[in-house]
């Protein structure tokens, strides 16, 4: 019952993501666009700030429980008791955007305690039609959106087919009245015509008759992008729709509401005026209220209807065109507080002079820095790199005009983990540099595994599968159609798991899991079957079956569609920068740079240095003191103080410089020895298999293996032949040995393995494998130590104990990143990395006064919810076709 209650609040706060992820999609791309930063959703923060909770400017007498009556501020005790000071401050979803219905003194909404109870009342429609539209949404469940918007269509004549989509996915906004008065050179004869405002865009949309232009305009505010930086101005889309006034090229630079709705609570209806007036005195005091004797001030302050949150009367937004800002506990001493702070300097003043430090200079270190100092850019932010280079495992070497690369060559670009890498390259100017592989590449078609002395091509398509398949493939047919009918484990807890292995064995068969399964995780994690988590090294896997119950028919049911909702949102949003772009990137098999990916970890580097990033090279972090509010870091030259620390380290490094603290499970898992040895034959074409290259089965097969310990070979002058121009006509092949395999190819450790004996093992690999006898022309051997963390069964679970660690034991202070954590791929770490540092800032993590704690870990505070992954295939699938239409 418990689990069951917080996977439905879970989804309640994240729903809003998708809605925000069609509506973008449904936006109209052909708008220019802004280029600008935009902030994560929600643009309006809804983490409540209480500011110090009330230090009375006066203090009178002593504090009755958390309450401090003020000699100054004096209002009826009786609110202050029921007013609670001590629990968390937050609403239950994220806003996009706040709609205000201008109704005046006299709007008969401020009779009800709820104000859509006014019958034919501006909100009432307005939550009719949201009502309506969703209720279809959700009855409708799998059916198609074509069919919801011809059904909408019958049922609401007041609405094109067009809006629905739109309408349909409603949720995220807020609604409220104001006492702000209507037009009054338009007001019309008829209530309940009032104007409405659009928070936090300043936009004004004067005289709107519920009757007929309320459906467009809610139509025309969904196409508005959620952009925290500059939100853009679409062209109204139909002629009923009254031009909006922007009150902010009228010099109005803040809003603020105050919930004053004494028919909902007593609490807000005597507290709410008092602030209200206590605003307009300081405010005009000092030139600021905009009113009949000013029309130049920069503010307005009015009454609203509720905003929800009452108990924490008293409830204030203030609204300015960079986004809202939720307030919960003011009192009119902290009045002045907030003008001073937020009004005078911007909300970001909060956050103003914090500073950071990012420990390792990775893919992940160097992602989390850029966004950073991209989204907070008053923050110092400090990155401290161990080596003179930064890039961590991303290596490119050049070498008589080839490109060598020692880490990863190539990123998937799919899923949110792919889009948010192509999102980066994009921002950082590199799209004309990206050299993409399509899925017609034989490099993308084929691929091979080595198997009783064969190299197998494995089939790439259905009929590929059903004739002339090779030997490897004979029992997996006849495994797939069986899968389809097994039925599904019966999980016992959250944070049940097995090993890949045994996931495979007990849903195909053996030969599965220790042929084809145990080489992809060769070519993956250098990893070992029986070791690694279904559910962390394999996750589609074990959502397949959780959501489908079946891996086969979640593959053919499009389960490599399945995000969360946050995920599904972010996806659209970078999309919508580009989207013709981006649609042609994601349907590319992989992407690499013909320069090697150094190329982007360069870029990164040097784009982090432009936006005031201080990079500190060849300055190893030996210890990180954490005592409450103080957090020390120390290298051998220096010791900084910060305000936040991310680690974007090894986990097993940050176990072992954390001072007084033992966070739990750092160093639970190893990080495996990989040899990779770059070889360039002069005579081209030496390699007769004309695909990606191959991966040698798990030593559980019954399989020889001609050169134990051969994790597999990569053909790079097919897989990318970008790294080889076109005039050094030579053969190119990339030998990986060891990583669980290290014992069985060599005698001693890594750290006494010579170089010369790796090459002289790979080229056996070669002879072997290939029949290539030739002494190459060149070649790199890198011996990579502790390079890729291996994600043992329990992972999830242990996760989790580290996230609640983290939260308990280091408060505001400690966030990780990398690829300890969340996933090894080069997208996966630039995905979390930015998700960490999205969370940090929009949820005001790194403010002075900080209210949620984030860990980095966050993803592991939520239960996997099947029903959100199937909607959201359902969700990608119709928001394709949108697209595809518009
Ligand atoms: C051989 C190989 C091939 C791969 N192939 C692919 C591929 O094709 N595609 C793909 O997507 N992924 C691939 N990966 C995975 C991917 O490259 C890595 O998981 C990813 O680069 C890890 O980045 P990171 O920033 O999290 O960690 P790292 O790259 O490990 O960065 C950590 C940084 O911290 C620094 N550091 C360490 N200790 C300290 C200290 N005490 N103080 C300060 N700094 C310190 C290190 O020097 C390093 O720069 C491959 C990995 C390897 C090893």
């Amino acid at each position: 019952m418990v689990l069951r209650r917080s996977v439905w609040v879970w989804r309640q706060g994240y729903r809003a993501y998708s809605d925000a992820a069609v509506r973008r999609a449904t936006a109209p791309i052909t708008e220019t666009k802004t280029g600008l930063t935009s902030l994560p959703d929600p643009t309006f923060d809804t983490a409540w700030k209480p500011l110090e909770r009330f230090t009375p400017c006066a203090c009178e007498g002593e504090p009755e429980a958390d309450f401090s009556p003020c000699a100054s501020h004096p209002f009826p005790p009786v609110i202050g008791r029921k007013i609670d000071h001590t629990a968390d401050m937050r609403t239950s979803k994220p806003i996009s955007r706040h709609i205000v219905a201008c109704v005046g003194h006299e709007g008969p909404e401020w009779s009800k305690a709820k104000v859509e109870a006014v019958k034919g009342g501006m909100i009432a429609t307005v939550a009719d039609i949201r009502k309506a539209s969703i209720r279809h949404s959700r009855e409708d469940g799998d059916r198609s959106l074509d069919a919801l918007m011809k059904q909408f269509k019958q049922e609401s004549t007041s609405i094109d087919a067009e809006s629905m989509p739109v309408l349909m996915i409603g949720e995220d906004w807020m609604i409220t009245v104001a006492d702000r008065p209507r037009n009054s050179s338009k007001v019309q004869s008829s209530w309940p015509t009032a104007d409405i405002l659009i928070l936090p865009d300043m936009l004004l949309y004067p005289s709107i008759d519920p009757s007929s232009s309320l459906a467009p305009l809610l139509h025309h505010i969904h196409s508005y992008p959620v952009s925290e930086a500059a939100p853009r101005l679409p062209a109204p889309s139909t002629t009923q729709l009254p031009s909006p006034v922007d009150l902010s090229a009228q010099g109005l630079e803040t809003i603020i509401l105050v919930c004053t709705h004494t028919q909902r609570d007593k609490r807000c209806g005597i507290l709410g005026p008092l602030l209200i007036s206590e605003f307009r005195d300081k405010l005009s005091q000092q030139g600021l209220l905009r009113d009949a004797s000013n029309p130049q001030g920069k503010v307005e302050v009015w009454g609203t209807s509720h905003i929800g949150g009452h108990k924490f009367a008293g409830c204030v937004v203030v609204h300015q065109r960079t986004g809202g800002h939720l307030y919960g506990n003011i009192r009119p001493c902290q009045v002045p507080d907030v003008i001073e702070r937020h009004v005078l300097n911007g909300k970001d003043v909060l956050m103003a002079a914090r500073s950071v430090a990012v420990l390792g200079g990775g893919i992940s270190g160097l992602t989390s820095a850029y966004y950073l100092s991209k989204l907070l850019p008053t923050a110092t932010v400090t990155l401290l790199e161990s080596t003179a280079r930064c890039g961590g495992w991303v290596q490119s070497t050049h070498d008589a005009g080839l490109t060598l690369e020692s880490g990863p060559r190539s990123l998937r670009p799919k899923g949110v983990s792919g889009i948010m890498a192509l999102d980066l390259i994009r921002d950082l100017g590199l799209k004309d540099d990206l050299v993409a592989i399509p899925p017609t590449h034989p490099s993308s078609k084929h691929r091979y595994i080595y198997y009783k002395d064969t190299i197998n091509k494995l089939p790439s398509s259905a009929s590929g599968m059903l004739f002339g398949a090779p030997s490897i493939m004979k029992s997996v047919l006849r495994a797939g159609l069986t899968e389809m009918f097994t039925s599904p484990k019966a999980w016992t807890s959250i944070d049940d798991d097995e090993s890949i292995y045994d996931f495979c064995k007990r849903r195909f068969n053996e030969h599965v899991a220790t042929n084809l399964m145990g080489a992809m995780i060769h070519g993956i994690y250098a990893g070992d079957v029986q070791e690694l988590s279904v559910r962390a090294a394999m996750p589609l896997l074990f959502k397949s079956e959780l959501v489908f119950g079946s891996v086969v028919r979640g593959m053919l049911q499009g389960a490599g569609k399945m995000e969360g909702f946050r995920e599904l949102g972010m996806q659209a949003r970078a999309k919508g920068e580009d989207p013709e772009w981006f649609e042609t990137m994601s349907k590319m098999s992989v992407v690499g740079f013909a320069n090697g990916l150094e190329t982007l970890t360069d870029r990164l580097r040097a784009a982090c240095e432009q936006q005031g990033v201080c990079i500190r090279h060849n300055e190893p972090v030996e210890k990180v003191t954490i005592q409450h509010k103080d957090v020390k870091i120390e290298t051998a030259k220096d010791t900084l103080r910060v305000d936040h620390v991310i680690s974007a380290l090894p986990s097993t490094t940050l176990d072992a410089i954390l001072e007084n603290h033992r966070l739990p499970h750092l160093s639970h898992n190893p990080s495996v020895d990989v040899v990779v040895v770059n070889l360039v034959y002069d005579t081209p074409h030496l390699v007769k298999y004309d695909g990606f290259g191959f991966l040698i089965p798990h030593p559980l097969s019954k399989t020889y293996i001609p050169v134990p310990g051969t994790l597999g070979v990569v053909f790079d002058s097919n897989a990318m032949p970008a790294h080889t121009p076109e005039e050094k006509k030579s053969t190119k092949v990339t030998v990986m040995l060891g990583g669980h395999l290290w014992d069985d190819c060599f005698i001693t450790s890594i750290d006494q393995t010579h170089p010369d004996a790796a090459l002289s093992k790979s080229l056996e690999a070669v002879e072997y494998f290939l029949g290539i006898e030739q002494t190459p022309a060149l070649s790199a051997t890198t011996l990579q130590k502790k390079c890729i963390p291996q994600y043992l069964v329990g992972h999830h679970g242990r996760l989790r104990q580290l996230h609640q660690a983290l939260q308990e034991q280091m408060g505001h202070a400690l966030s990780v990143t990398g690829n300890s954590y969340l996933g090894v791929s080069v997208p996966d770490c630039i995905k979390n990395a930015r998700m960490l540092v999205e969370d940090l800032v929009a949820r005001g993590a790194l403010s002075k006064n900080p209210q949620e704690v984030i860990t980095g870990l966050s993803a592991m505070a939520q239960d996997v919810d099947a029903d959100e992954l199937k909607d959201s295939i359902r969700i990608t699938k119709g928001h394709g076709r949108i697209v595809a239409r518009s």
